[in-house]
């Protein structure tokens, strides 16, 4: 195509389909008269035209209906798929282990997070049962022993061993 050809190119096809403004058409077709290769173009936009069309296809009455429910699931199908990334992800960083430290040291490591874990102290906060007592005691007013739930469970044996020693004092 020859430079000049170029202001041309995109009128071509609107001058084949006969959508070009009338007061460009005898411009491109002095060009075209003059022009080989653009008289080839469009010999070939004309030759496009003349194919028979293919035939429209009428969707099934169903179409809509299926189409959106295929889309659900196709987006169902996404959402767990990236529940199931961040999943592997996690995994993944849990198991990958650093340069040198090997397979069954990784493992071990793991293991040993998870048996942690499983070993952790019950939950810290202090049973209601033994603020009440705390409060019977009079104690309620010192959280440091209240929050010491080890020491309530001895209070019996301290307040005895207290009880002792005065006994030893008296
Ligand atoms: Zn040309």
């Amino acid at each position: 195509m020859k430079i000049s050809c170029m202001k041309y190119e995109h009128d071509l096809v609107a001058y084949v389909d006969g959508e070009l403004p009338a007061d460009r058409v005898a411009r491109v077709e002095r060009h075209v008269q003059a022009c080989s290769s653009c008289s080839a173009v469009v010999a070939g936009l004309r030759q496009v035209n003349a194919l028979p069309q293919p035939p429209l296809i009428e969707p099934s009455a169903e179409f809509d209906r299926m189409f959106w429910t295929k889309l659900a699931h196709v987006r169902q199908a996404q959402q767990e798929h990236r529940g199931l990334e961040r999943w592997r992800s996690v995994a993944k960083a849990f198991f990958t282990r650093p340069a040198g430290l090997s397979l069954s040291a990784g493992l071990a490591l793991g293991v040993f997070v998870v048996t942690l874990y499983l070993l952790r102290p019950p939950h810290a906060a202090l049973p209601q049962q033994e603020v009440m007592v705390a409060a019977d005691l009079d104690l309620y007013a010192n959280l440091d022993v209240i929050e010491n739930s080890e020491a309530l469970e001895h209070f019996e044996l301290i307040q005895m061993l207290d009880e002792l020693e005065q006994d030893e004092q008296g």
